[in-house]
């Protein structure tokens, strides 16, 4: 079920561009609707796509690939950034068959589709590095006749301004509370939501994950009058948890008045802070360091 994004789903039929960039918040429903576009790009009775025809009842699976970062560098550690690698958009040069290695999309688009077009998703195209965006452009240039390519990234100007001129936005917005609302009333999880139905979702399946998140997203807040080093002891609890730190910041915005200096100093120190994890610093380093910022604020 998609939720919201009514003028999309009406418009997209309509595109002819055979690569369109869809931007917009994490979690607003981005994919889903990659999807059903894929699948009413081959329903037998086109849009919306019917749900019973021969492709619809694939699941679009078969001429669908989605693409999407690997959160694990090749050594097997945990990558802080997530990256699209150049072996999942082109075949290694000179390989036989490599081992363990997944389907890439120029080798996946270079055969027709079983049904009538091939559509690739780039979920993360601000994630490309480079080799792999310079082996998506040759595609973006000429993408074969039955195929569509999806760039899926926050913003248009996150993603290579090489692809991006090559594609069409279709730009999301965050879904009206209203909307979530008839998935949820608990306000505390509208207010982490922020219009990401993504989001809700996560929340509901996961109450105690979430509660988690709350809670010790709660104590650093409190701690912040007590001093630096309540702070950082608040600090390490959290941030053992996923997303803890894009979510602190939203949570920030709603402590301190949008207008005031404090306001825009805790968001930066939450945004160097993600900066730093991503460029390797030490954790506990940034921890220290996070904490010493946030707690002089009060
Ligand atoms: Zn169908």
């Amino acid at each position: 079920m998609i939720l919201g994004h009514s003028r999309i789903l009406e418009l997209l039929p309509r595109l002819k561009a055979q690569t369109l960039l869809f931007t917009g918040p994490e979690g607003v429903g981005r994919r889903t609707v990659a999807r059903w576009f894929a699948a009413g790009l081959n329903c037998e009775g086109g849009f919306p796509p019917c749900g019973s025809c021969s492709s619809c009842r694939q699941g679009v699976l078969s001429d669908y690939l989605e693409i999407s970062p690997e959160a694990e560098t090749k050594s097997g550690k945990k990558a802080r950034v997530p990256q699209i690698r150049l072996e999942q958009i082109a075949p290694r040069p000179a390989s036989g068959q490599t081992e363990g290695a997944g389907e890439n999309v120029l080798d996946w688009i270079a055969t027709y589709p079983r049904y009538k077009i091939k559509v690739v998703v780039i979920d993360g195209a601000h994630l490309l590095g480079e080799p792999a965006a310079n082996a998506l452009l040759k595609v973006l240039e000429e993408p074969p006749m039955y195929a569509r390519l999806i760039l899926i990234a926050p913003e248009r100007e996150t993603v290579l301004p090489t692809l991006v001129s090559r594609s069409l936005e279709v730009a999301f917005a965050p879904l009206p509370e209203a909307l979530l609302r008839t998935l949820s009333s608990d306000p505390d999880l509208l207010a982490f939501a922020e219009g990401s139905v993504g989001r809700v979702r996560w929340a509901l399946d996961n109450p105690a994950e979430f509660g988690k998140l709350t809670g010790r997203t709660d104590g650093v807040i409190e701690a912040l009058s007590s001093g630096p080093a309540q702070t950082l002891e608040a600090l390490k609890l959290l941030l053992e948890l996923d997303g803890a730190l894009p979510y602190l910041g939203r949570r920030l915005r709603q402590a301190f008045a949008p207008q005031s200096p404090q306001y825009a100093q805790a968001l930066q120190s939450v945004a160097q802070a993600q900066d730093a994890l991503a460029a390797y610093v030490g954790e506990d380093l940034v921890q220290t360091l996070l904490a010493l910022r946030l707690s002089r604020l009060r």
